[in-house]
């Protein structure tokens, strides 16, 4: 006896035991109701109540209050909104113009040396969407950071 000749006995004896299983199978709901129809109902039932219930949650939490809110609350977020935009701007405009100096120390007027800048400067500057330069001097203990406007040639980071 070969192994062809085994794993053609196998999967005759395999493909037996699907057709009898499946006539049993096939017997026994015949002789049973389980309510299959019910159960894929209900199901469906199920998943469309979540649906909705999420449908609801995210209504009532970013669309109703737009539409429940009066125009001259609306009008009031909007103008918050344009001050609060036009503050970083001009924060922004400040911050570089008091940033064209030597590099210079403002206190002692000797030369400043660049020092790594932390973790809030690196993310102030990214808010901001400026270059910036920490520098420390050595003879008065002095440091300050100081912002430039992004340049791409210079890569000041
Ligand atoms: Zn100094």
């Amino acid at each position: 006896m070969n192994t062809k000749k085994i794993s053609r006995e196998q999967s005759k004896y395999r493909s037996e035991l699907t057709i009898t299983s499946l006539l049993l199978g096939g017997v026994a709901l015949l002789y049973t109701d389980i309510p299959f129809h019910i159960m894929v109902q209900t199901f469906i039932q199920g998943v469309g109540d979540a649906t909705a219930a999420v449908k609801q949650f995210f209504v009532s939490i970013f669309i109703e209050p737009f539409v429940q809110m009066e125009f001259s609350d609306f009008l009031g977020i909007l103008m918050i909104v344009i001050s609060l935009g036009l503050m970083i701007v001009q924060i922004r405009k400040r911050m570089i113009s008091s940033s064209y100096e030597s590099h210079s120390c403002p206190l002692c007027d000797s030369k400043l040396h660049r020092i790594h800048r932390n973790r809030w400067q690196l993310w102030l500057s990214k808010t901001l969407y400026l270059s910036s330069g920490y520098y420390h001097c050595d003879t008065c203990d002095h440091s300050s950071l100081r912002f430039y406007q992004k340049t791409p040639h210079l890569h000041r980071g």
